[in-house]
């Protein structure tokens, strides 16, 4: 199975639809539920679509509701994600994870560097790693980018933290009044060489036009450890070692009502992942240690062999996700040129090969 092949997730969000003079939203409207209804199948059998009344996608009605329903196998109940003209939130799902990139460091105009957004309730979120290209991903995804407070990071590579300044100042600029930041540490000192010492002079300009100084200045990021945890408008998020030498890494570990999803940062195989993931609803897993094809260049070769030392290979997800019984595995981080090859015998969970903009529910 290759990334290009593999079928859609779950929940494949399609891009709301503009039209004419419309200014492109961020929101999901009616005319991107009307363009759903016109496709002649959902990705899923089990799932359907529904939206009750029309509405022309701009008047930001309240009682224009665009209704999602998934059949999840061995629950009765089914998943239900709705969203209101100008506002998206969840009903009867604990969780949702939208891939914003799924990609490496490898340029792609078809995988972004990696950054995943967990959201629960009605508007709680955190943004797990920012790399290059994250506020146009979470702009497609249709986020509202300037009410996101929250940004956990894994680890310090560039390819997790291209997009954080980015970030910053996107945010900033769609009217984000505070940010918390977490990661392992480091984070802080990235944060200021990147951010504080470099932008300051041009935040205080941008301040003076009249851009709100909180949203700078209240910013407090925090250099955390594996055990670190926090309630956060009703979810708790653990962090967790995981193995990605040299750098200090971190997974994560969202729980709301019960349900659990794990986001792995980069790791190899790692027993302290198995035990993050353990029988978690949902895990988002490092699989980009797949083997190199046959006809890679030898100077290649010695790169890609050496990935495995701090990357997990696609069987390695498979066995740390049967190994910590979690209900469904998402590959993500993927090479260009990976061929991603797994026997998933062992595991009776669901594997899916991540792809940019997927979103699931559980
Ligand atoms: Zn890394
Ligand atoms: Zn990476």
């Amino acid at each position: 199975m290759t990334p290009d092949n593999a079928r859609p997730g779950p929940h494949r969000v399609a891009q709301p639809v503009v039209h004419g003079d419309q200014t492109p939203t961020a929101r999901p409207s009616c005319d991107w539920a009307l363009a759903e209804l016109g496709r002649p199948h959902l990705p899923n059998p089990d799932h359907r679509l529904a939206i009750s009344p029309r509405c022309d996608g701009r008047s930001q009605r309240s009682d224009c509701l665009i209704l999602y329903a998934a059949r999840q196998p061995g629950r009765r109940r089914s998943v239900l994600t709705f969203y209101r003209c100008g506002m998206s939130g969840t009903a009867g799902s604990a969780l949702r994870v939208t891939l914003l990139g799924t990609g490496s460091p490898s340029p792609s105009l078809t995988r972004s560097h990696p950054a995943a957004l967990v959201q629960w309730g009605t508007g709680s979120s955190v943004l797990v790693d920012a790399g290059d290209g994250v506020v146009a991903q979470l702009l497609r995804a249709n986020v509202a980018i300037g009410e996101l407070e929250f940004v956990a990071l894994t680890h310090l590579h560039w390819d997790h933290i291209l997009g954080y300044p980015a970030f910053v100042w996107g945010s900033w600029c769609a009217g984000r009044t505070r940010l918390r930041v977490v990661g392992p540490p480091g984070t802080t000192d990235m944060h200021r060489r990147l951010v504080e010492d470099f932008y300051r002079e041009q935040a205080e300009w941008a301040i003076d036009l009249g851009y709100r100084r909180a949203g700078w200045d209240a910013t407090e990021v925090v250099d955390i450890d594996p055990g670190w945890s926090i309630e956060l408008e009703g979810c708790t998020i653990e962090a967790g070692r995981v193995e990605h030498p040299p750098m200090k890494a971190l997974g994560y570990r969202f729980t709301v009502d019960g349900r659990s999803v794990v986001i792995s940062g980069d790791t190899a195989r790692c027993a302290d992942l198995v035990e993050l993931a353990r029988d978690a609803d949902l895990l988002v897993v490092d699989a980009c240690a797949a083997p190199p094809p046959g006809n890679v260049n030898p100077a290649r070769r010695v790169i890609l062999d050496r990935l495995h030392k701090f990357h997990a290979s696609p069987q390695d997800c498979i066995d740390m996700a049967a190994a910590a019984g979690v209900a469904r595995v998402i590959l993500t981080h993927h090479l260009p040129e990976a061929t991603l090859e797994f026997t998933p015998d062992d595991y009776t969970g669901e594997v899916i090969v991540g792809n940019d903009l997927d979103v699931i529910v559980v």
